[in-house]
């Protein structure tokens, strides 16, 4: 008996003007991993607008391995965020770790990110199903695929499909790269939920130099987009600097998938 809500149908995904599906050209997401002040984010938005890009991002609730490490500016970089999206007219994404900030965060973001250690928080998952805004699912660290596509099947089943998936690379025994990013991810999920599938090349690798040939393996294996850190200057980023480019890098990127 299959009782799946996400039957591999294409979902198509509308962010304000915005769409995200297999009928449409993919889109491009990025900017930094953290908020780190008013002028940082929206420097970063303006400039990253001018490119091209389609949604700003920026990480205001920061899941951090060490409690000592920077934990993000929360509600005033929320606000910052939304500041710098107003001023390049672009949709925004922030990460929500806690069911207690869902409603704060949904009143400024236009889409919801779901962090990888949350992969697998369930009543998280279902308070997203009663949601109507489209959540970003990204897979978590050391989930198989059956488990990350159940995880989508989550907030559906509950009642919100405006699901995108974010393949952000998987632990491996290989130690090189940050993490081992899985692209034979990217056509099975496609399939198999009929949802937007988008790469993040920057956790997916941890390292700066092999996103742009990452991203266009993942453009030519059927991505509907990229997630990319880009930080105006990467060396004084308060988190993820060795994983994002500058803008200038970012550009030149751009130009190239476009
Ligand atoms: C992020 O996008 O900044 C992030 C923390 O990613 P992940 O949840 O994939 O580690
Ligand atoms: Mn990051």
């Amino acid at each position: 008996m299959n009782k799946k809500v996400l039957t591999g149908e294409t979902i198509t995904i509308s962010i304000k003007d915005l769409k995200i599906g297999n009928h449409h050209p993919p889109i491009f997401i990025a900017g930094p991993c953290s908020v780190e002040s008013k002028e940082q984010i929206l420097e970063t938005a303006l400039r990253l607008k001018a490119i091209g890009i389609h949604i700003l991002r920026g990480g205001v609730f920061k899941p951090r391995t060490s409690p000592y490490d920077f934990q993000g500016l929360e509600i005033e970089g929320l606000k910052y965020l939304k500041e710098a999206g107003d001023a390049a007219n672009i949709p925004i994404i922030t990460e929500l770790m806690d069911e207690k900030n869902m409603d704060i965060v949904l009143e400024y973001a236009d889409i919801i990110q779901i962090g990888s250690r949350n992969m697998y928080n369930y009543p998280l998952l279902k308070a997203l199903g009663t949601i109507k805004k489209p959540v970003l699912l990204k897979r978590g660290m050391s989930a198989s695929i059956r488990e990350w596509n159940m995880a989508a099947e989550y907030i559906a089943a509950y009642g919100n499909k405006n699901i995108i998936l974010c393949e952000r690379g998987i632990r491996t025994f290989e130690t090189y790269t940050r993490n081992t990013l899985d692209l034979a991810a990217v056509p099975i999920m496609k399939k198999e939920t009929g949802l937007p599938v988008i790469v993040d090349p920057s956790h997916g690798t941890g390292i700066r130099e092999l996103i742009a040939p990452m991203s266009k393996a993942a453009l030519a294996c059927g991505a509907n987009g990229l997630m990319i850190e880009v930080h105006p200057n990467p060396e004084k980023a308060l988190s993820d600097g060795h994983q994002s480019l500058n803008i200038e890098e970012y550009k030149k990127l751009f130009d190239e998938i476009n």
